[in-house]
């Protein structure tokens, strides 16, 4: 006789497919702010496991982005700054440790706090930018060159000043406000208060110059509010969040198929998926969102999305022990000088692991038969550290997806998150360009989640308390960061 083939059938209110910052931080946001039934799916055994547990954990709060052409990024970033000091910070009070302070009286700007458990590390990153007689520019012939720099770093100093400097008070109203788009384009004439050379920056660009035969060229050195964040621990706490709130969450499950109802708009009536303990099921939701990174293509010809995604691959290197203890980013007008050096620390039992993570600009096509080069990663560590000092340590590298969304619309192309929903369907598609952006990512998918379905908010008065059992549910369920896995196999 042949087994009975049974299929179970379970409703929720809201289906999250993919388990990256993007599906966690919208459930979390969402269940902090409803009563709905929610249930998180990732198809891996863990979540995290792809590029939100693989990437550099740079925290960005826009200086990356201060020395493009318009400033939409830039403003991106720093809405992203004000979204997380005032939807996260109060809430995640123990664990969300960027906060406005009191620079000078009454003029507040955004800071971290020391917090040795904070999803956020004190240490800033340093901007180290290129002036006319930098190594790039000495060796290029064309007076643009040396033209386009200047351009640049007048951005920067100026963008980063008009945010982060003396000139905007975050603090109106008690409440976190950013700088408007126009207040950080009116950047011409503008000191910059955030120069901050360092000994140890200084050495490492003398090291830099001197090995292109440069006694000494002048550079920015910028003290930035960015920083390296401890990814895991920010997707464990929103998990613990999850849980409290009554999220379940079913890791290993594979989706067989989306029922779809293309009569009119295209609603899914239900999904059908297989457990990690090969059980058929059949999932019925009002809402079902996507945000599931590079796994999005089979997903959006069934809901005939016509957005284009690009994928690509980009590369790092592990080195442990660190090499040295700052963080920089060196700013360039040609992508074979952009580098950043960034420390991380991990605490595993007794054992305390504080690595550097390298990368620059580049990347492969994903559909390229090559890996991704990374010789131009360890030749630029080779002229900051010196080879000795680089080949002393142990040394790793790893690629990375990265899936980005492609708009034939300017201001979308400088995308930093893309969220689509039809008006009339049931279901949304998330996509950030960056993990940083998860405050505003979750907010903004939440204010359209609103749009597509009917339910009664509500305003978590507590911050979070995590309490043991909470926490052993977060770390069995969320993967450790990609570099720790490594370290751990090795
Ligand atoms: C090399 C590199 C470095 C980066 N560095 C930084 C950085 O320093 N700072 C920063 O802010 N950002 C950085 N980013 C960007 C950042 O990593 C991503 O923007 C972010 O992690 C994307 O999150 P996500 O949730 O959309 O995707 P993911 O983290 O990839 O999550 C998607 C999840 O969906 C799951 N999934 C896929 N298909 C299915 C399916 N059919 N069923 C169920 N589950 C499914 C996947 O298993 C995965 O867990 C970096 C990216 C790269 C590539």
């Amino acid at each position: 006789m042949k087994p009975l083939q049974v299929s179970e059938i379970e409703y929720v209110d809201v289906v999250v497919i993919g388990g990256g910052i993007a599906g966690v931080a919208i459930a979390e946001f969402l269940s902090r702010h409803s009563n709905l039934s929610i249930k998180l799916l990732e198809k891996a055994p863990q979540l995290g496991n792809l590029a939100s547990g693989k990437l550099e954990g740079w925290y960005h709060t826009g200086a990356l982005y201060s020395g493009q052409d318009d400033a939409q990024t830039f403003i991106n970033c720093v809405n992203g700054v004000e979204d997380l000091i005032n939807l996260y910070t109060p809430y995640f009070k123990e664990q969300c440790n960027v906060s406005l302070k009191e620079k000078e009286t009454n003029f507040f700007s955004p800071a971290i706090i020391p917090n040795p458990k904070g999803w956020f590390n004190d240490a800033p990153v340093y901007l180290i930018h290129p002036q006319e007689d930098a190594p790039e520019i000495r060796s290029s012939r064309l007076k643009s060159d040396s033209i386009q720099i200047n351009i640049q770093r007048n951005r920067v100093l100026g963008r980063l000043e008009a945010a982060y400097g003396r000139q905007h008070n975050w603090l109106v109203n008690n409440q976190c406000l950013a700088p408007t788009y126009k207040q950080v384009e009116n950047y011409e004439g503008l000191n910059c208060s955030l120069k901050n050379p360092t000994e140890t920056l200084q050495k490492l660009c003398h090291q830099f110059d001197l090995s292109y035969d440069i006694e000494t060229a002048n550079y920015d050195l910028i003290k930035t509010l960015d920083c390296s964040m401890h990814t895991s621990n920010i997707l464990k706490d929103l998990v613990a969040s999850c849980l409290s709130h009554g999220v379940t969450f079913e890791t290993g499950v594979k989706i067989d198929k989306l029922l779809i109802d293309s009569y009119g708009k295209i609603r899914i009536k239900s999904l059908l998926c297989e457990t990690q303990e090969c059980r058929s099921k059949r999932l019925k939701a009002n809402l079902f969102i996507f945000a599931v990174g590079e796994g999005f293509e089979p997903f959006l010809k069934e809901l005939q999305v016509r957005a284009k995604l690009k994928r690509s691959r980009s590369a790092m290197v592990v080195a442990y022990p660190a090499l040295v203890d700052t963080n920089f980013v060196r700013m360039s007008t040609k992508n074979r000088f952009h580098f950043n050096h960034f420390v991380q620390q991990r605490e595993l039992g007794d054992e305390k692991y504080i690595y550097s993570l390298l990368a620059d600009s580049g990347y492969a096509n994903d559909d390229s038969i090559h890996g991704v080069d990374i010789e131009p990663i360890l030749e630029s560590a080779e002229r900051y550290f010196g080879k000795e000092k680089l080949y002393s340590r142990q040394l790793y590298s790893y690629e990375c997806v990265k899936t980005e969304f492609i708009s034939q619309e300017e201001q979308k192309r400088r995308y930093s998150y893309w969220i689509e929903s039809d008006n009339d369907s049931n279901y949304l598609c998330v996509l950030p360009g960056k993990f940083s952006f998860f405050p505003t990512v979750a907010y903004q998918a939440y204010q359209r989640i609103k749009t597509l379905i009917d339910f009664e908010e509500s305003q978590p008065k507590l911050p979070f308390q995590s309490n043991l059992n909470l926490e052993k549910q977060a770390n069995q369920l969320v993967a450790d960061s990609y570099p720790m896995q490594i370290f751990l196999a090795n």
